[in-house]
């Protein structure tokens, strides 16, 4: 294709605003899809994305449009994901495109996520079209929203597109303006010695990972030998094509052009975002930008609540990391809970997807452990640490220093609930940076360290707020910190799935609040038990579990005895989900439970 008649570009959205209800109609009104076709939103087509209304993997299709000049233009979506944990391929996703459509929700204006999106896209210097989505609600606003666009982002808003993704209102125009107002790609030579970025990969149970690429010079095709520059590793392509939606093969894939290759590569480890390819006996001298890694900054243990389901949490977990490069783990055992493994996450909503997607396709029951934080430890030789298990805790007399990630957070709230937000954000240690309005919304600030927010920050800020507020981080830098590792002590014994690492000044608060818990997690045994949270050999919290004074039965008078008989087997059932620690039963909610806090 000429590359002047193709326009290549991503949709950037605060979660909800629309983005997968337009592209779905883009998808329909170029004919991609017939209405019967389209079930409810073709491109995110994973369950719990649709559930959760987010984008994990960013997906592609190819459009066809007639345009108004007589031409028929060659548009290729590129979905990206929307939220800040995958931050990296969100802008992975943008490198391969000219512009984007900034689409904003008409009745509630900009979000948190709508300004981290968009910037990104200005950093990449995207032509950005902005769309005002809804505009069939009685409470949508366009002209206050346009403001605010000026206002919040900076950019000109004046032209901002009105539109209706439910209804079709506006369609046309979205698909004129993506001629008209976005850069065609330049104009690459495809003689040159092939240059394509890696712009997605996943797997693919037939082709194994298929390379979502977009060529910048030169010409991909069938049957070519291609290396990846950054891994070194060849290929020979079995196949090139594009999405529209359903997979299509095609001869070639020129310069601006976006598509697909596979070549039987075994896992998405092997195809790394970001990565260039080029041709095996013909590389180009000149490789793109070089691209990072993305790096797991959130950990915690998962093992299986049945110990006998190792393997297929093993099974299961090998098989997620085939497609989630920035998913990883290694195998940890644990006093508490057994075999299990130790996994690194992109942040806590990347955790929570994972964790859902192996209880829910794998199928297999999951005991998680507190999210942790990477910890850098100056040992006293000198030497730096990174610790991600509070577990693996060196001998304290051993550590000079102990640093902890911050983080930068921007959290937009409507007024009325801004007493609480920043209550929430001063008892999680957060230092104020920024206060400042955008209509009746607070736009707050705030540097927090991320063990702070790894527990249950988004779920206290959503009660605080009652759901209005949006919340967006980035990451700062490690802090030097008093941190100390508190243990959990049962019947006298630590357990070690329930140690963590925390700031002496919150160790006494938090220590409490889960010997509270426990109490009412662990069940009355024959004798007593304490319970007790300790920093070194320093007991800073105790709670006691009384004995059972009498047999359980008891409780049933006398007589009925299938009444005693179904107490009994009602107890027998809650056995299996109990983990046998010492002489005690620990259900497998405290361990949940007892890491929430108030
Ligand atoms: P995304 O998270 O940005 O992908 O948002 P979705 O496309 O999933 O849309 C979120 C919700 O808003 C869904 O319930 C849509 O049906 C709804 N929605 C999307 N566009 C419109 C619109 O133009 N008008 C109205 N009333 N609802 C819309
Ligand atoms: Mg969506």
């Amino acid at each position: 294709t000429n590359p002047a008649l193709i326009r290549n570009f991503s949709i950037v959205a605060h979660i909800d605003h629309g983005k997968s209800t337009l592209a779905d109609r883009l998808i329909q009104v170029t004919g991609g899809l017939t209405a019967r076709e389209m079930t409810e939103q073709v491109l995110d087509n994973m369950d719990i994305e649709k559930e959760r209304g987010i984008t994990i993997k960013a997906q592609t299709v190819r459009l066809e449009y007639p345009a108004k000049d007589g031409q028929t233009y060659v548009l290729n979506l590129i979905d990206t994901p929307g939220h800040v944990d995958f931050g990296y391929e969100v802008s992975r996703s943008l490198y391969a495109c000219e512009g984007a459509l900034l689409v904003v929700d008409a009745a509630q204006g900009v979000e948190a996520q709508t300004l981290a999106n968009v910037y990104q896209a200005i950093d990449v210097n995207l032509e950005i079209v902005p769309v005002l989505n809804k505009i069939d609600l009685p409470a949508a606003d366009p002209d206050r929203v346009r403001e605010q666009i000026e206002d919040v982002i900076g950019i000109e808003a004046h032209d901002a597109l009105e539109i209706s993704a439910k209804t079709g209102i506006g369609i046309e125009s979205v698909l004129d303006a993506i001629v008209e107002r976005l850069p065609a790609p330049a104009a690459g030579d495809p003689q040159a010695p092939l240059k394509a970025l890696l712009v997605d990969s996943w797997y693919d149970t037939y082709l194994g990972v298929i390379c979502l690429v977009r060529v910048i010079e030169g010409t991909l095709k069938k049957g070519m030998r291609v290396r990846l520059m950054g891994t070194g590793a060849s290929y020979g392509v079995d196949g090139v094509g594009v999405f529209r939606p359903a997979k299509v093969t095609v001869d070639t894939l020129g310069p601006g052009e976006i598509g697909f290759l596979n070549a039987s590569i075994k896992q998405v480890r092997d195809a790394r975002v970001g990565d260039t390819i080029t041709e095996e006996k013909r590389p180009t001298t000149t490789p793109l930008p070089g691209f990072k890694p993305a790096v797991p900054v959130v950990f915690c243990g998962l093992f299986p609540v049945d110990s006998a389901e190792f393997e297929d949490l093993r099974d299961a977990v090998e098989r997620l990391a085939l497609n989630d490069a920035s998913f990883s783990f290694e195998m940890e055992s644990s006093a508490a809970l057994g075999f299990g493994f130790r996994c690194g996450f992109l942040g806590l909503l990347h955790l929570e997807v994972i964790r859902e997607r192996l209880e829910r396709e794998y199928d297999v029951d999951l005991i998680t452990t507190a999210p942790s934080v990477i910890y850098k430890m100056t040992l006293t030789d000198g030497s730096v640490v990174d610790l991600h298990n509070p577990a693996d805790m060196p001998d304290p007399v051993k550590i000079d220093a102990i640093a902890e990630p911050w983080i930068k957070a921007t959290i937009l709230v409507p007024d009325e609930y801004l007493g609480g937000v920043l209550k929430l954000c001063e008892d999680r240690r957060g230092i104020q940076r920024d206060l400042t309005y955008a209509g009746s919304r607070a736009m707050l600030v705030y540097e927090l360290p991320l063990n702070e927010v790894v527990f249950d920050f988004y779920d206290r800020l959503k009660s605080v707020t009652k759901g209005y507020a949006s919340f967006d981080y980035q990451f700062l830098e490690h802090r030097e910190g008093d941190l100390v590792k508190m243990s959990l002590l049962v019947n006298e014994e630590p357990v070690d799935a329930l140690a963590m690492i925390v700031h002496r000044t919150r160790a006494e608060m938090r220590g409490r609040g889960m010997c509270e818990r426990l109490k009412d997690l662990i069940p009355r045994h024959q004798f007593k038990i304490p319970i007790q949270a300790a920093i070194g050999g320093r007991v800073i919290a105790r709670e006691t579990i009384a004995a059972l004074r009498k047999d359980v039965t008891a409780k049933c008078y006398g007589g009925d005895v299938s009444r005693k008989r179904k107490l009994l087997e009602k107890q027998k059932a809650g056995k299996k989900k109990m983990r046998q620690y010492g002489s005690v039963e620990i259900p497998q909610e405290a361990f949940i439970a007892a890491l929430k806090m108030d």
